[in-house]
């Protein structure tokens, strides 16, 4: 609103077009009271997952990891790690060091995926995965050591052990066939086997938010919710073993994938969906699925704003009611960088940049739609995240609660306005929770090798 009180002198446009757009954007703007409600429907939602009776038919999975213990600091070894789900393919090197100097170094490479690749058989895309793989092993000349290997494979999965994940379906913009129902560690092995000219112990499989949760541990103890706002949107938490109700054992903690990208694909937030959020599912590779994740992260975000720009100047609200070329550009990374603090230069050049010939009230009416669309997804963020602190704050039966998140992802880390945004609604939500978020050094590379540490760590004390 600043924004357009610092610029509307009515000399330069109508006060009723400012109205207008206002109210045309009126659906994105949720009131506390209204995340509130949507954090306690969350809240539920998570209930449902936890439970025997609910879980079959609840949209948020609540999936167990079989993550157990958080870093204690004394891991160490030589690890390799591969991630796949963000917005890169890439293998890393990963050495753990214990003692006075504990620490971690690593190397990586990035790896394309290749459209076809990306579209075609299940067989192919491990095989392209295993190709990768090797090459790395070869550059780094280590194709003749067997190293432990984890996995972050960021997509809902079903665990029944560490090193076990069938994949339930694909988000995001991935698609080969074959996938969905298998268990993904063993086509990897199968893809290596077939080579034959190495081999590696693929020990862990993991998310990428019990990654960053993981990587955070490591330099905090309090750290035990791990958050992605990337191109997909989740989180994971420690849980009380007593309320994962599919699994045996009532002893310690789990950390829970919840899985959140789904929330509302059961129908559960259709009053708070627009018009624009039904046109961006309906788009998509997995129409139906991951209706909150839509309504959120980098992948969908700036499609966000270009639609509603689109609409907006249909209606004659923008850009003279011309039809330009925001109909046909692919408008992905512009618009959601578009910041609305960068001044309204900024604004036009990137505009002008579209082939647009914007007058001040463009500019203006696209910066707001921008700042609508991001502040919208962090506050939906904060709310479904107040769900799971308070969830946290009860097991523990504390009035107050100290708590560290590990996050990461590409609009977190990038945007200019997104992490203040959460930060101060997650604070408004939960004012007597103690939140401290720490930007994960890339979790979902270093992630897995610290699980495949600490599960190594756990193994030799074991044996001792
Ligand atoms: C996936 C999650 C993942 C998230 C962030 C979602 O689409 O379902 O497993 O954690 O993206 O990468
Ligand atoms: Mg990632």
């Amino acid at each position: 609103l600043f924004l357009l009180l610092n610029y509307s002198s009515p000399c330069c446009f109508g006060v009723s077009w400012l109205f207008q757009v206002d109210e045309y954007l009126q659906h994105l703007q949720l009131s506390d009271e209204t995340l509130m409600d949507l954090s306690m429907r969350f809240r539920r939602e998570m209930d449902k997952g936890l439970c025997r009776d609910t879980n079959p038919t609840a949209a948020v999975k609540m999936l167990p990891t079989f993550v157990r213990s958080t870093p204690d600091g004394t891991e160490q070894g030589e690890f390799l790690s591969l991630d796949l789900g963000g917005a890169n393919f890439r293998v890393l090197l990963v050495k753990v060091v214990s003692g006075e100097n504990r620490r971690v170094e690593m190397q990586n490479e990035i790896y394309v995926i290749p459209e076809d690749v990306m579209r075609g058989t299940g067989s192919g895309f491990f095989d392209h995965i295993a190709a990768c793989l090797a090459q790395f092993l070869e550059k780094m000349g280590i194709k003749e050591r067997k190293l432990p290997l984890g996995f972050t494979f960021s997509f809902p999965c079903q665990q029944t052990k560490m090193d076990e994940a069938v994949l339930m379906s694909w988000t995001k913009g991935f698609k080969p066939t074959g996938v969905e129902g298998k268990e993904v560690v063993s086509l990897l092995r199968q893809a290596i086997k077939k080579r034959g000219d190495f081999d590696i112990d693929v020990v862990v499989v993991i998310n990428d938010t019990v990654g960053a949760m993981m990587t955070c541990g490591y330099d905090d103890q309090h750290c035990e919710i791990g958050l992605i706002v990337g191109t997909g949107t989740n989180a994971c938490y420690m849980e009380q073993m007593r309320h994962l109700e599919m699994l045996d054992g009532d002893e310690g903690r789990m950390c829970v994938n919840t899985e959140w990208g789904a929330f509302g694909d059961d129908g559960v937030l259709d009053d708070l969906r627009t018009d624009i959020d039904r046109d961006i599912d309906a788009g998509s590779l997995n129409p139906g699925q991951q209706l909150f994740e839509k309504m959120i992260s980098g992948m969908y975000m700036g499609e966000l704003v270009r639609l509603i720009l689109v609409k907006m100047t249909k209606q004659g609200l923008l850009f003279q009611g011309r039809t330009c070329s925001l109909f046909v550009l692919n408008t992905y990374y512009s618009l959601m960088s578009l910041s609305e603090d960068e001044g309204l230069a900024e604004a036009e050049r990137i505009l002008r940049g579209f082939g647009l010939d914007p007058t001040v009230e463009d500019c203006i009416g696209t910066q707001r739609v921008c700042e609508i669309v991001c502040t919208r997804a962090a506050h939906l963020v904060a709310a479904t995240l107040a769900s799971i602190l308070r969830q946290i704050r009860d097991n523990k039966a504390a009035e107050k609660l100290r708590t560290t998140i590990g996050v990461d992802g590409s609009v977190y880390k990038n945007h200019p306005q997104f992490s203040r945004r959460l930060h101060k609604m997650v604070r408004r939500l939960v004012p007597d929770v103690d939140v401290r978020f720490l930007q994960s050094q890339d979790g979902s590379g270093k992630g897995a090798a610290m699980v495949t540490a600490v599960a190594y760590r756990l193994a030799i004390q074991q044996a001792e």
